[in-house]
C-alpha cells in the first residue's frame, strides 16, 4: 500500500507529512505552534515561521514524519 504523503510548501521549501507515521509525540506543536497546529486544517500553515525555524522544528520530529525538501533554483 503507497504511504499517504501530505505536501505543505512557502515558495522555498516543502514539508511532507506522513500521518501513517506520526505518533502524535506533539514535539512540532510544542516547539513551533505557529507552523503545527493541530485544531487548524491545515494543521501546518508555511507562512507563520521563516523557513530555517521549519526546518530547525522538522528536523526535531522523533518519527520521521514530517521532513523538508527543498527547492533547487
Ligand atoms: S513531531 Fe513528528 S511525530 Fe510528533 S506530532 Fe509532529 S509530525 Fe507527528
Amino acid at each position: 500500500m503507497p504511504i499517504k504523503t501530505h505536501k505543505y510548501t512557502n515558495g522555498e521549501i516543502t514539508v511532507l507529512w506522513q500521518p501513517d507515521i506520526c505518533i502524535h509525540s506533539a514535539i512540532c506543536f510544542k516547539g513551533l505552534a505557529e507552523v503545527f497546529d493541530p485544531r487548524r486544517k491545515p494543521w501546518i500553515d508555511m507562512n507563520q515561521a521563516d523557513t530555517e525555524r521549519i526546518i530547525d522544528q522538522v528536523k526535531k520530529c522523533p518519527s520521521g514524519a514530517i521532513s523538508i525538501i527543498e527547492k533547487k533554483n
